[in-house]
C-alpha cells in the first residue's frame, strides 16, 4: 500500500530582523495509512513549524522555501489557495495546541462545527451535516446534547474532545494533533489519547502526534520521529527507539526518561538547544554531543536507514565508503 503521506524535502525560514531562521531544513518523512507516529524534539525544534507547513499555515515572516507534501497522492503544495483551503479538514486537519481554549465562547459548538462543514460543502442540507456533527460527537465520547452547549459548560477534556470531533468531521486521512493533552490532568490525558487511538481505527487515518511526553508516546505511536534543529535526526519504530536508540540525541532523550532504575533522579541533556538564527556548522548537536567527531562540526549527516527499517542522521552510522563515494 503506497504511503497516504509523504513529506518530501521540505525547508521553511523565517525572516526576522535578527536574521535569518532555518525552521526546517529538508525534512522528508513517509506514513502509511492507520500509521501514528509521534514527533518528538525540545521546543524550538521544528514540530510546530512541520505541522504548519504540512497545512501550509506558515505566516510571514515565515516562508514554505522548498519541498512538497503529499496527501492521498495530492500534491498539497501545487494547490491553488482555494483548493488548499478545501484540502483542510477534508485530507489532512490539524488540531494546534491550546485548540480547546480557541472555541469561540459566545457561539454554541454545535454553529462552530456546522460553520466548519458549511465552508467545505456549503450545499450540504442541514440535516445531513448536523447528524455528521452528531456522530463526530458521540465518536468521540461525547453526547449529542454538547451540540448545543457553550464551551464554557465543558470541561478540559470535554473541549479537547470537541476539537477532535471537528478535525474528524470530513473523515482526513491524516490528522496531526499538536500536543493534544498539555493541560489536561493524566486521567483526562489518558482518555483522550484513548480517543484519538479509536478514531485512528475507526477511519484508517495516519496520525502524527506531536510532544514532548514520551512516556504518552510509548503508549500510543507505532513510530517516533526526533527533531533537532529543523531537522530529523532518527526515526525508528518505538520499541526501537525506547530500548536501542541509536542518535545520541534520541539516545540522551529516552535517558533523561524517569525510571525505575534512576529512582526519580533526572539525567537532563547537557547544553542548550541552539539559536536557529545562528546554527552549529555541521551536524548542529555536534557542540553538545559525547561522541562528536572531526567530521562532525564540517558536515551535515544524510538521514540514513540502516539496519533496514530505521532512519539515523549521525555520522557514527554513515557507512566510510559513502563519503569516498560522495568525495
Ligand atoms: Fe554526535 Fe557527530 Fe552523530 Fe552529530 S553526527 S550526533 S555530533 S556523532
Amino acid at each position: 500500500m503506497p504511503p497516504v503521506l509523504q513529506v518530501r524535502d521540505l525547508q521553511v525560514t523565517y525572516y526576522t530582523d535578527s536574521g535569518r531562521a532555518r525552521a526546517l531544513d529538508g525534512v522528508s518523512l513517509d506514513l502509511n495509512p492507520g500509521e501514528k507516529l509521534g514527533l518528538v524534539g525540545e521546543s524550538g525544534s521544528g514540530k510546530s513549524t512541520m505541522a504548519l507547513a504540512m497545512m501550509r499555515m506558515i505566516k510571514p515572516p515565515g516562508r514554505i522555501e522548498g519541498g512538497k507534501v503529499v496527501v492521498g497522492g495530492t500534491d498539497l503544495t501545487a494547490l491553488s489557495e482555494e483548493a488548499m483551503r478545501k484540502a483542510r479538514l477534508s485530507k489532512i486537519a490539524y488540531i494546534p495546541q491550546g485548540a480547546m481554549n480557541s472555541l469561540n465562547p459566545v457561539i454554541r459548538i454545535g454553529a462552530q462545527m456546522m460553520d466548519a462543514i458549511r465552508a467545505h460543502n456549503p450545499e450540504e442540507p442541514r440535516a445531513e451535516a448536523e447528524e455528521r456533527c452528531m456522530r463526530a460527537l458521540e465518536s468521540v465520547d461525547l453526547k449529542r446534547s454538547v451540540f448545543k452547549m457553550y464551551a464554557h459548560e465543558l470541561s478540559g477534556g470535554m473541549k479537547q474532545r470537541v476539537c477532535i470531533a471537528i478535525g474528524i468531521l470530513l473523515r482526513p486521512q491524516v490528522i496531526i494533533a499538536d500536543e493534544p493533552t498539555s493541560a489536561l490532568d493524566v486521567v483526562t490525558q489518558r482518555q483522550v489519547m484513548e480517543t484519538i487511538d479509536r478514531i485512528q481505527h475507526e477511519l484508517g487515518c495516519a496520525i502524527i502526534l506531536i510532544g514532548h511526553d514520551m512516556g504518552l508516546m510509548a503508549q500510543f505511536v507505532d513510530k517516533v520521529a526526533v527533531m533537532y534543529a529543523g531537522r530529523l535526526v532518527e526515526v525508528s519504530r518505538v520499541r526501537d527507539m525506547f530500548t536501542d536508540p541509536k542518535h545520541p540525541y534520541a539516545q540522551a532523550l529516552i535517558r533523561s526518561l524517569p525510571s525505575l532504575e534512576n529512582k526519580g533522579v533526572f539525567q537532563g541533556i547537557p547544553g542548550l538547544a541552539p539559536s536557529l538564527l545562528r546554527l552549529p556548522s555541521g551536524c548542529a548537536y555536534h557542540p553538545r554531543c559525547q561522541h562528536a567527531m572531526e567530521i562532525c562540526s564540517r558536515a551535515v549527516p544524510p538521514l540514513e536507514t540502516i539496519n533496514g527499517s530505521r532512519q539515523v542522521a549521525c555520522h557514527l552510522y554513515v557507512e566510510k565508503d559513502l563519503y569516498a563515494e560522495k568525495a
